[in-house]
């Protein structure tokens, strides 16, 4: 693939605070842009970050029918870029896309346009503690047409914002037994629109009760949990990691697939299986419940200090160095970073 580049005139980098950045609230200089037609991708370049413009008849706008990713790069003390498995996300991104009756784009392709783009915006990756640039990959589906079909023509986009911590703190979360964010058959496994609007008033009403997020629990029963909606879940239980299986309604995640890779390195007692909300309140009750958190890119792992089910707030143990979640996440920082051997050749380096 042969990338056209042109390059931003003035960067707008000096409007950045990097002592202090939210999630997401700048974009840096440049974006890839490919378009698909007739077939084929094409036209692949990268060009400084704008606006679009599409129909207002446009497929996408419509009935939803686009994709995403989102991954990180690192700098290291060296000033060396590393990008955390960026194989996983192009591979995830095609399952995405299936689902969604949308062109595959080749894995190669996804990987060579992360790395060019983050070489051409390398100053844009903060290298304070804590700190990525984080990538956000999207297709899009533009046929200007209004009758329900699969669209022809598409474009895909990556662009990067610099990240900070997403949860300063351990976070309060509730297990929602009312909505539905996946059921079998549906599309909860697909990183698609649908997924992340529905979602959008359970966890307003949510925040309103002053909880950081939602614990899903499966669309039929809600007697099993399976993830957050942004976050894989894992609960440790007399000193044995537990966490919800793979299927229609839960996100294949990259920091949950690393973590139980993690787990097995370091010989922890590890159950990929059905958990239920009784046992998962029950343990709590009988002081069982060494600790929950959340795995996923944009949080890494957030801590979970409060459940709330049916209007009662239990609290967790606290969480301490010792925790597996400190564990795991100073391994998986370690090896981001440079400090911790990459074993499992997850990280590329630009
Ligand atoms: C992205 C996402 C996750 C986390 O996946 P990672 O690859 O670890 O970032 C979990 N659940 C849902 C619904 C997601 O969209």
């Amino acid at each position: 693939m042969k990338i056209d580049v042109i390059h931003k005139k003035k960067s707008d980098i000096n409007k950045v605070d990097f002592s202090n950045i939210k999630f997401g609230q700048f974009h840096s200089d440049h974006m890839f842009e490919a378009e698909f037609s007739e077939g084929a991708w094409k036209n692949f370049k990268i060009i400084p970050f704008d606006d679009i413009t599409v129909s207002p008849a446009c497929t996408t706008l419509h009935y939803g029918q686009t994709i995403f990713e989102g991954l990180k790069a690192y700098k290291n003390k060296k000033n060396k870029i590393s990008v955390f498995r960026m194989d996983k996300n192009a591979k995830r991104f095609n399952i995405s896309a299936e689902r969604m009756c949308m062109p595959t784009f080749p894995e190669k392709y996804f990987t060579q346009a992360i790395s060019e783009l983050l070489i051409i915006d390398k100053k844009w990756i903060p290298n304070t503690k804590n700190t990525s640039l984080y990538i956000r990959p999207l297709m899009i589906a533009l046929d200007p047409f209004i009758g329900i079909k699969p669209a022809e023509n598409f474009k895909f986009y990556i662009f990067t914002c610099p990240a900070g911590n997403y949860y300063s703190e351990p976070v309060k979360v509730k297990i929602e037994t009312e909505f539905t964010r996946a059921i079998k058959g549906g599309v909860g496994y697909s990183k698609t629109a649908a997924n992340y609007a529905a979602a959008l008033y359970p966890s307003f009403l949510a925040q309103k009760e002053n909880y950081d997020q939602l614990i899903w629990t499966d669309g039929k029963t809600h007697d099993y949990v399976e993830e957050s909606g942004t976050m894989n879940l894992f609960f440790v239980i007399n000193n044995t990691l537990l966490t919800a299986p793979l299927g229609d309604t839960v996100l294949d995640g990259v920091t949950r697939n690393s973590i139980l890779a993690l787990a097995e390195d370091l010989n922890i007692a590890t159950e990929v299986r059905k958990i239920s909300v009784n046992e998962i309140i029950s343990s709590i009750k009988d002081n069982k419940l060494q600790e929950a958190f959340g795995a996923g890119t944009a949080a890494t792992i957030a801590p979970i200090k409060t459940i709330g089910y049916q209007n009662k707030d239990y609290e967790l143990p606290d969480h301490t160095s010792s925790s597996l979640s400190s564990k795991f996440l100073n391994l998986l920082d370690g090896i981001k970073y440079g400090s911790i051997d990459d074993n499992h050749n997850w990280i590329t380096k630009l």
